[in-house]
């Protein structure tokens, strides 16, 4: 047997205000004055001042804003890299996204993809990138995906929606200032944070688990329990610990599998378009049967802040769509060795996955 031999984030920041130093971080890293910073920005922060006067730009830098209402797409991709070529004589300097998952996903592959030659599609799969990335700047504004930490950037393209897992695909450096996640609006800071308890309770409870793994994903379950279900945490603390959850809780996932809600949850988005965060949690109060513990605590959360997740996604589906999900789901192997084990397709049929997502 050969371990896996990864990479990690090669530098961290962390505090509250630590956005403030992005300047002096990324100066040393500017080829030439020709050679552009390109910032690409969740567009909900257009015309908030507070964070964008702080984007340290000069010289030939852009700043592009992104529009984070549709999960990245290949085709996206390919449009972010054309205009970057077509718009900068030199190669840039690097690309700092500043957003959630999806603006943090979209920097990766863009950094891949302005050094690998062809369109995104073609390296949606493992280990398919030849050439390393350009410098690649991650900033998270709201916290659960682990995306800020992961070795992933998960693209929907024309045939697929599957990540970009590459070793080049990790940042080069993070920042994480707990204070850029202060305007979360509340369902949305509970559907991203539940993606991290998410990956906790389906990497703990995998079939590849294993103590690098368990060791993280049991920080993150801690921090979770002491966000989403006790009352002891300012909201400064809890903005921190959240942070942190998401880091262990990538981290956790990095030597190990996520499980059946993220299979699932990846077939509602193809067909549906359900992001993640909400997806995962629609498809997760189903799944009793596979993680008892985890859905039962995951329903009292639920209850305590107050959250109504969206019903009846699939009841006017027909079955060509529910085939769709199905395969999708069913596509992604390792998710369903990890949380049923090597015999998982005499239990996991099609019928079962079409029952659970009338469910949904
Ligand atoms: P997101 O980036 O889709 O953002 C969700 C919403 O929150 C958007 O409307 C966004 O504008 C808003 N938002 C973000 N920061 C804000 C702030 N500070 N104030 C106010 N609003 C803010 O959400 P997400 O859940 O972080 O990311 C989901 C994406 O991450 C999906 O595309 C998923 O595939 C991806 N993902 C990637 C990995 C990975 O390892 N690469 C892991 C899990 C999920
Ligand atoms: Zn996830």
């Amino acid at each position: 047997m050969s371990y896996k031999n990864y990479p990690m984030v090669s530098r961290v920041v962390f505090g509250r205000g630590s956005f403030n130093q992005l300047g002096d971080i990324i100066a040393p890293k500017r080829q030439n004055i020709k050679a552009p910073f390109i910032f690409l920005v969740d567009d909900v922060f257009k015309g908030n001042s507070w964070l964008t006067s702080r984007i340290p730009i000069a010289y030939n830098d852009q700043l592009l804003y992104i529009s984070a209402d549709e999960e990245p797409k290949t085709s996206q991709v390919d449009e972010l890299v054309e205009q970057i070529i077509l718009s900068h004589k030199d190669r840039p300097s690097g690309i700092i996204g500043i957003g959630g998952g999806t603006i943090l996903d979209l920097a990766k592959a863009v950094s891949i993809l302005l050094t690998n030659k062809g369109e995104a599609k073609n390296y949606q799969g493992w280990d398919l990138v030849k050439s390393p990335a350009i410098y690649h700047v991650g900033i998270p504004t709201i916290s659960g995906t682990g995306a800020e930490v992961s070795r992933t950037t998960v693209l929907t393209g024309p045939q697929k929606k599957l990540g970009i897992n590459s070793d080049h695909t990790p940042f080069d450096q993070v920042i994480l200032d707990p204070e850029l996640a202060k305007d979360v609006p509340k369902e949305q800071w509970f559907y991203t944070g539940m993606d991290c308890y998410i990956h906790c309770i389906e990497s703990l409870n995998g079939t590849y688990l294993n103590a690098f793994s368990q060791s993280y994903g049991e920080k993150a379950y801690q921090l979770c329990l002491e966000i989403f279900t006790e009352d002891n945490l300012s909201v400064e603390d809890s903005q921190d610990k959240l942070m942190m959850a998401s880091w262990h809780g990538g981290m956790s996932i990095a030597y190990s599998q996520v499980g059946v809600a993220h299979a699932m949850s990846y077939g509602l988005s193809y067909l549906l378009g359900t992001k993640h965060g909400i997806g995962n949690c629609v498809v997760f109060d189903h799944l009793e049967e596979f993680y008892p513990d985890g859905v039962k605590l995951f329903k009292q959360m639920k209850q305590k802040h107050n959250i109504e997740l969206p019903q009846g996604l699939c009841s006017n589906l027909g079955d060509d769509e529910f085939d769709i999900m199905i395969d999708v789901a069913l596509s992604l192997e390792p998710l369903w060795i990890n949380a049923v084990g090597k015999n998982w397709k005499q239990i996991i049929t099609r019928d079962k996955l079409k029952s659970l997502y009338q469910k949904m």
